[in-house]
């Protein structure tokens, strides 16, 4: 995954829902990121930085919840968390196993300024970003 380009439509977003909500500024960005994705996070707010720097939102702080890796086994229905492959379940021994978590990646809130805080959270659907 590349980071700038997840990070530029992370801004694009940004900017649209900003626009939407008649906002100042953009404060931050909640970011849900599965483990598999191979996002850093300090990769993520530098390149954010420097794209959104002539923008409402310069000063935007990325936040970053990350999930884990789960995996259920297709056979037993076992569930564990693992973070790389092999993904062999360790309950019946097979190699028939599916990521149940893991892959996730997009915006869960955007928080603006107006002239008191506001939050935007409007949406049930997720900005997925891949
Ligand atoms: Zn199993």
């Amino acid at each position: 995954m590349h980071e700038q380009a997840v990070t530029q439509r992370v801004l694009v977003i940004a900017l649209e829902k900003a626009k939407e909500a008649r906002a100042n500024r953009v404060a931050s960005i909640n970011l849900v990121i599965g483990e598999m994705s191979s996002i850093t996070d300090d990769c993520m707010q530098f390149y954010f930085d420097f794209l959104s720097q002539d923008s409402i939102a310069s000063d935007a702080k990325l936040s970053f919840k990350r999930i884990p890796t789960q995996v259920g086994c297709r056979r037993c229905g076992h569930s564990f968390t693992l973070n790389n492959p092999p993904w062999k379940c360790p309950q019946c021994e097979q190699w028939d196993v599916e990521i149940q978590a893991g892959q996730e990646l997009y915006i869960d809130s955007i928080h603006f300024r107006l002239h008191r805080l506001r939050e935007y959270a409007g949406s049930p659907a997720k900005f997925w970003l891949s």
